[in-house]
């Protein structure tokens, strides 16, 4: 098991059901389920061309010569110190010294790293899953599993939102309706043995260091002071403390396996945004029905807001009795706040308009009284 790099782990917070991870610009941290449900909806369709070209050129001997050729510098740059000028390939020295590669390593194997080594440059940009794998590991991962395994991304798209679907979404139509996660995990294990895909995930491929954490990281010499046995008690009584899992993850598919497992694990699950149509993580069990995506408009605002706001809405359309008493209602408080009434005046009306209202409900008066009588507020 490789020491736990303190740069490439995600520790899970399993009391706020957050992910904490370090990207470049420092620690980062978000709700388990969404890193998941956001590489779902990564558009890989100019990524995808770009790897199926580098699988044409590998199987067309000539291509792929060719390729090399014009590359030689480069590539010898990746492989053997020295040789080459190391300021005119500064990208490659790093890759040789991160990737572990040498003079052994294969013309394949160089061509293929160095083009994923310059995606995920771009995909970081895009998914913070490309800044927490562990990419030193690219160098002994053989090319053709790279490509068709690790890194064919819009399959292991199709393979997570099958799993994701089946297990964690909330459908109250469904014959699973009611049951848990687990449960659904396990149907869904069970019927797809024959399929190599979603099976092959599993806690092989990444190594998890559990850790107990107080106050998080506040005293550092903690572990080293020495201290009686009362004095451990003492010390340990006003703290408090969690467990936490580290994640030492190698590539995307154990990245987004091990956000899932988590997902099942706390029983978490997800809806469809009614606004937006996509799925979201529910934190909690109460249901709800809108994501927390940005809508992408100027005011910030979310599904989560604007789907309020349009409910809102639709509440005053449909209940005409309701607009009037809202209008009338934040008038008063309007006045109030100018002083044209006092607190207590202001109490008087807000019964007499609620009664009003009780009594055009309950058909005492009607809706032409209830009108001119709440105007003349
Ligand atoms: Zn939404």
């Amino acid at each position: 098991m490789p020491a736990i790099k303190p740069d490439k782990y995600i520790r899970v917070d399993h009391i706020e059901k957050e992910l904490h991870y370090y990207e470049d610009d420092g620690s980062q941290s978000c709700d388990i389920g969404q890193m998941l449900i956001d590489f779902l909806y990564l558009d890989f369709t100019k990524y995808e061309k770009s790897r199926l070209e580098i699988i044409s050129t590998l199987n067309h001997p000539h291509k792929f010569l060719s390729a090399i050729e014009d590359n030689r510098d480069k590539y010898k740059a990746m492989r053997t110190p020295d040789k080459v000028d190391s300021h005119k390939y500064p990208h490659e020295v790093i890759m040789r010294n991160l990737l572990g590669l040498n003079g052994d390593t294969s013309d394949q194997q160089v061509f293929v790293i160095n083009w994923i080594y310059h995606q995920i440059e771009n995909l970081k940009k895009v998914h913070p899953y490309f800044s927490i794998m562990d990419i030193g590991v690219l160098g002994a991962t053989n090319y053709e599993d790279l490509l068709d395994m690790n890194f064919n991304l819009e399959e292991l798209q199709t393979i997570f939102d099958d799993a994701f679907r089946f297990c964690l979404l909330r459908e109250h139509d469904s014959i699973l309706n009611g049951l848990d996660p687990i449960k659904k995990l396990y149907i869904y294990n069970q019927q797809n043995k024959s399929s190599a895909h979603f099976r092959q995930f599993s806690f092989e491929k990444y190594n998890i260091n559990a850790k107990i954490l107080y106050d998080p990281y506040t005293d550092s010499n903690a572990g080293r002071s020495k201290r009686t046995l009362a004095q451990w008690v003492d010390f340990v009584n006003d703290k408090d403390f969690t467990l936490m899992e580290h994640y030492y993850v190698h590539d995307i598919a154990s990245l987004l396996y091990s956000e899932f497992f988590q997902m099942v694990k706390l029983n978490m699950q997800a809806g469809i945004c009614q606004n937006c149509n996509k799925l979201f993580a529910l934190k909690d069990l109460y249901y709800s029905k809108y994501c927390n995506r940005p809508i992408g408009d100027d005011k910030g605002r979310t599904c989560k807001s604007i789907g309020a706001v349009t409910k809102f809405k639709q509440t005053l359309d449909k209940d005409p009795v309701y607009n009037i008493y809202r209008r009338v209602y934040n008038r008063l408080h309007t006045r109030k706040r100018q002083n044209t009434i006092t607190s207590e005046t202001l109490a008087q009306l807000k019964e007499k308009i609620t009664e009003l209202r009780k009594d055009v409900k309950q058909g005492r008066i009607t809706f032409e009284d209830y009108e001119t009588q709440m105007e003349d507020m």
